[in-house]
């Protein structure tokens, strides 16, 4: 009776340290970089690393002389929304460093090979995709979908001759969902304007989290777009970075309240956290 009694509280415990060891397993954590770069770690510590301008000026991490990349010794997928520099920022070095496989549409991963020396093999993998495409990733943890954007994409040749365009063709620009297993569902929106098909995501797709770069659209329509992706949760990006650009999200916040959508404004650094699909804290 007593080495019963022993037992099922060993039991007993060995269920509770499993259930807290579950429990941390099931964290996603979501870091921004400054601009539109964010990366994101899966519960299984995949790590997935979005339109990776780590140089960026709002960047801490690349202040005083630091180098950022010191900041990301792991990354197993890069994904790029279009092919403007500051969101193909320092793909290449980032690939090189950690054989990070690419996730982007073929023109756009072609010409990176080709143009400024992406890694080939790394290119050239089932990461390869077209708007409405769906893949999954991470053995399964992982599964994205390239979406629509309305924007501009091109690569910029630094081998290009006097007489040759300097801009490289990108292919269509995109925008992702990525949906994580024991996490939340989270929307990129890449850099674009606001699109009405923007709803359909939001239908197809329950979105916990949603990226929206609110430079392109400006304050009304980036909030309208949080709207109409359905977003439980919607954090700004792609702006303050440089002139020309919004300087910060206020007028944005302003309306995204008014519309009663819950908001998150994270700092350039700042990394929060996910149970299952509920944000618990920032850190
Ligand atoms: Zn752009």
């Amino acid at each position: 009776m007593k080495r019963l009694k022993v037992k099922r509280e060993l039991v007993l415990a060995a269920l509770l340290f499993g259930s807290i060891m579950h429990a941390a397993a099931q964290e996603t954590k979501v870091r921004w970089f400054g601009h539109s770069a964010f990366s994101i770690t899966t519960p299984n510590g995949k790590v997935l690393l979005i339109d990776p301008w780590l140089n960026n000026p709002l960047n801490p991490e690349a202040k005083d002389g630091k180098d950022p990349l010191a900041a990301v010794p792991k990354v197993d997928y890069i994904l790029l929304t279009h092919g403007h520099r500051d969101h193909v920022g320092d793909a290449v070095e980032v690939a090189r460093k950690t054989g990070a496989v690419l996730i982007c549409n073929p023109e756009l991963a072609g010409n990176l090979v080709k143009l400024v020396d992406f890694p080939a093999k790394q290119a050239q993998t089932d990461g390869i995709m077209q708007i409405g495409g769906e893949i999954q990733i991470a053995d399964g943890e992982v599964t994205i979908a390239m979406t629509a954007a309305v924007h501009s994409s091109s690569v910029f040749n630094p081998k290009a001759g006097p007489n040759e365009p300097e801009r490289a063709y990108g292919g269509s620009p995109a925008g992702f969902v990525i949906i994580i297993k024991n996490g939340p569902t989270i929307y990129h929106s890449g850099d674009t304007a606001y699109f009405k098909d923007m709803e359909t995501i939001g239908e197809s797709y329950s979105i916990d989290v949603a990226l929206i770069n609110i430079s392109g659209m400006g304050p009304k329509m980036s909030a309208k777009a949080a709207q109409s992706i359905r977003a439980k949760l919607v954090i700004p990006h792609h702006f303050g970075t440089f002139a020309g650009l919004l300087q910060n999200a206020d007028g944005f916040a302003a309306e995204v309240k008014r519309l009663k959508i819950g908001l998150y404004q994270m700092q350039p650094g700042e990394t929060i956290l996910f149970r299952g699909k509920q944000m618990i804290k920032a850190k």
